[in-house]
């Protein structure tokens, strides 16, 4: 299941999005292989009997069972044979409900042609995928100015995950809210499928004659994907072709708050790259098992099945824009859970959950929707749930456009802004288009606090007030930032050699002094963040003291802290940004990077020792390095005694002449001068100063004696003189991904000594052979990002720097 991806080279999913995403708590942790449900057949829904809800939940959950339905009394399960088995043997009574693949209550003729008249029926059979291949193919063909049928990749099996995009001016970026149903995850659960394709015929069959339906298109972006899952459809189960439940395999913000696809499904990871893409508002996923609306968290951080409400004043809305749907669906409305609509981890918890993804990194709200109590119906019973359905689907779409909207722009220049918009205490934000700078959020009537923020600008708080109706409308122009830190300088605290470079298997606190280049900056606090992949970072936050206007402060004990992978290569960059906020604003800092080396350091000592040290002389002594190599440390071990030191300046002269003073005219009779300058011996000037001269040369030790009746010995000395490790190349790594109006967008850090970048791109990522060179296809080959104009659904970039060594890595 796990597509091919080597680890330590720079080759990146476009699917990897959003790498700043809050919720980084490992570097480049790849996420753990999901656990399939093995081969497909060997499976069996069943119903369970339980004894006491919570517990046998819990039980069940440690077994890694798939709960698939909470009822009265039982619990629908997907079991394996085995698993039934084990179940048994624990006292539970299980029976067979059905065995995977199901038998398909209907054969899956071709359906009727779409009549176009009325909407009151959908035609009395289900689509195949070539049917509904062909049916879609069919109205985008007819439908050029409102439809684009697009394909978010392909399924294991090799089937086009398609997805309808219905709006006017489809080809443009506009200020709508994006709203969407996706249907059929769950690959036996169809009769979301059907409603889909009847809503795609409803939307522009109706456009132009029926005003709802023209404005529903005229004012939004409306996204629908019938087939989620189309090879589990195919086969009549559950699962993909891979044995995998699509709905518990997204990153859990709970479990596994770690946003990659690697290591996912392949139609979860397509989803995910295709949402991260969108900037979708309100949307559904469609289920069959049961009647009801649904709504986050799934989840919680003791994976218990009770109420699980989001912050205020998502919550509100989140249960308001379910009764929308549900409320319009007498069935739903009148069965067995209050009003239809139920939290969904008050239901029953579930891990890895397709809305709660959607909902914590995107500001997606996403409902799941159970829109049958039998997953395959017959289908002379699609006329019925299209009547049942029809009303719920136009009015939970049209609740998109209600609640607050705006545009966030660049004060200055009018373009629109990557923000994030909170309401009141609602940690989760949503998101504006960055194409656009637009942002769209539910909410309902009442007066809130939104607080604007974005990279590079300063935050703003506005009070706003939401009424009924058509969504109230705040545009924000965003100034710039004042404040801007930069690293200066950074400190390895307990690394395994040196203070000024790391060793691969360190585990290091790291200790950054920022600059503030700007205005006052108060309540800062920093975040680590990666530029590549080496290791893992252990303490990713700090805070400083406040920063005055071109004042510097270092991180506050215990700072970051991080380990260094033992695989690094010697020679390697590790590079880090600092993402800072304070009162005043936040953004993230220039890179810096850190030498992975083993230091190379070499001894020596005088051979012109011992010399006596007179009154009121000066005696010198010689120290030749034959070696040519650059400083970077120096310690200077002495042996003098005399019987009054305090007499004493001791200097030590580079081959090029500088000069650091080491001991000057302190102390008295009491001591002699023994030990290690920059060890145990405080030198009066820094050592620091030698660094970046070259060793080769003579050195020079030089003792005057200022004072009559106290004589002494230079007995010996010696320099141990470090070198950095050798210089390398970082490891180049992606910084954000977005779709743009006309392509997709690279961005990648900066790194130091390279002239210019070159990207590839692939397909498949396999071979070297595979990946082409579309440097030229962006006009700045030395700018840190680069536009695809010529995106594909799933591609790989090896994006590499040229420096005056050349190309690589
Ligand atoms: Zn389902």
């Amino acid at each position: 299941m796990r597509r091919e991806h080597s680890p330590g080279s720079a080759r990146i999913r476009a699917a990897v999005l959003s790498l700043l995403v809050i919720g980084i708590v490992a570097w480049c942790a790849p996420a753990a292989l999901a656990a399939g449900k093995g081969e497909p057949g060997r499976l069996s829904a069943t119903r369970v009997e339980l004894q006491d809800t919570q517990a046998d939940l819990e039980l069940f959950r440690a077994l890694d069972l798939d709960v698939d339905g909470l009822f009265d009394g039982w619990a629908r399960v997907y079991l394996l044979d085995e698993e039934a088995e084990t179940l048994r043997s624990l006292g539970y009574e299980v029976s067979v409900l059905w065995q995977e693949p199901v038998q398909k209550p209907v054969a899956s003729a071709e359906p009727l042609p779409w009549t176009g008249e009325g909407f009151s029926s959908i035609p009395a059979s289900y689509h195949t995928y070539a049917s509904l291949t062909s049916e879609l193919q069919a109205i985008a063909a007819a439908n050029p100015s409102l439809v684009r049928l697009v394909s978010i990749g392909q399924s294991v099996q090799g089937r086009e995950l398609w997805m309808v995009k219905i709006t006017d001016n489809p080809d443009v970026e506009e200020d709508e809210p994006e709203v969407s149903f996706i249907a059929a995850m769950h690959g036996d659960e169809v009769v979301g499928k059907e409603l889909l394709v009847g809503l795609t015929n409803y939307l522009v069959d109706g456009y132009g004659t029926d005003m709802r339906v023209t404005d529903l298109v005229d004012d939004y972006e409306i996204w629908l994907m019938p087939s989620m899952n189309p090879d589990g459809t195919e086969l009549g189960q559950r699962y993909n072709a891979g044995g995998f439940d699509l709905n518990r395999s997204f990153p859990d913000w709970f479990e596994d708050a770690v946003n990659t696809p690697d290591g996912r499904p392949l139609e979860t990871g397509l989803m995910m790259a295709w949402t991260a893409a969108q900037s979708i508002t309100l949307s559904a996923n469609m289920h069959g098992g049961a009647l009801l609306a649904q709504y986050p968290w799934d989840n919680n951080p003791t994976h218990s099945s009770v109420f699980s409400p989001t912050a205020d004043p998502a919550q509100d809305a989140f249960y308001s824009v379910s009764l929308t749907y549900a409320s319009n669906n007498p069935p739903m409305y009148n069965g067995s859970f209050p009003n239809g609509v139920t939290n969904g981890a008050e239901w029953y918890a579930i891990s890895g959950g397709m809305q709660d993804w959607n909902y914590a990194w995107y500001g997606n709200f996403q409902l799941t929707l159970e829109l049958s109590n039998s997953k395959w119906p017959s289908a002379n019973q699609l006329p019925t749930f299209w009547n049942e359905n029809l009303e719920s689907m136009l009015a939970f779409l049209e609740r998109g456009g209600e609640g607050l909207r705006g545009l966030v722009t660049d004060a200055a220049t009018g373009s629109p802004v990557a923000a994030e918009i909170y309401l009141d205490a609602d940690p989760f934000p949503v998101y504006t288009d960055p194409d656009v700078g637009d942002y769209h959020r539910v909410v309902l009537p009442g007066t809130y606090s939104m607080r604007v923020e974005a990279e590079g600008y300063m935050p703003q708080t506005i009070p706003v007030s939401i009424s009924s109706g058509a969504a109230a409308r705040y545009d924000v122009q965003m100034g710039p930032v004042v404040t801007d830190l930069q690293p200066i300088s950074v400190r390895i605290i307990d690394g395994m050699f040196f203070k000024y470079h790391l060793t691969p298997g360190d585990t290091v606190d790291l200790a950054v002094t920022l600059k503030n280049e700007g205005g006052t900056a108060t309540s800062v606090s920093g975040r680590l963040i990666p530029t590549g992949c080496d290791g893992e970072i252990l303490r990713a936050d700090a805070t400083y003291p406040d920063i005055p206007n071109q004042g510097s402060a270092s991180s506050r004990a215990p700072s970051y802290e991080i380990h260094v992978d033992p695989s690094v290569p010697l020679g390697r960059k590790v590079g880090f940004a600092v993402g800072w906020s304070a009162d005043q604003g936040a953004a993230v800092s220039e890179p810096f990077f850190l030498d992975v080396g083993a230091p190379v350091c070499q001894d020596s000592a005088a051979t012109d020792v011992p010399k006596a040290i007179l009154d009121n002389q000066l005696v010198t002594s010689e120290l030749p390095i034959p070696d040519n190599f650059t400083v970077e440390t120096i310690e200077v071990t002495v042996d003098i005694s005399h019987t009054y030191i305090g007499d004493l300046s001791v200097k030590l002269y580079s081959p090029a002449g500088t000069p650091v003073t080491l001991h000057n005219r302190t102390d008295g009779g009491a001591n002699d001068i023994v030990g290690t300058y920059g060890v145990d011996l405080q030198p009066a000037d820094s050592l620091s100063i030698f660094a970046g001269e070259q060793a080769q040369g003579t050195w020079t030790l030089a003792i005057n004696d200022y004072g009559n009746g106290d004589t002494g010995t230079l007995n010996s000395w010696s320099l141990e003189i470090c070198a950095p490790p050798p210089a390398g190349l970082p490891e180049m790594r992606l910084r954000e991904v977005r779709s743009e109006q006309s392509g997709v967008r690279l961005h990648w850090w900066p790194y130091p000594a390279l002239d210019s970048y070159k990207v590839y791109r692939a397909t498949d990522p396999s071979s070297p052979a595979q990946f082409v060179d579309v440097t030229g296809e962006d006009n700045d080959d030395t700018d840190t990002s680069f536009l695809d104009t010529t995106p594909l659904p799933l591609a790989y970039y090896l994006i590499t720097g040229v420096g005056p060594q050349g190309e690589g890595p």
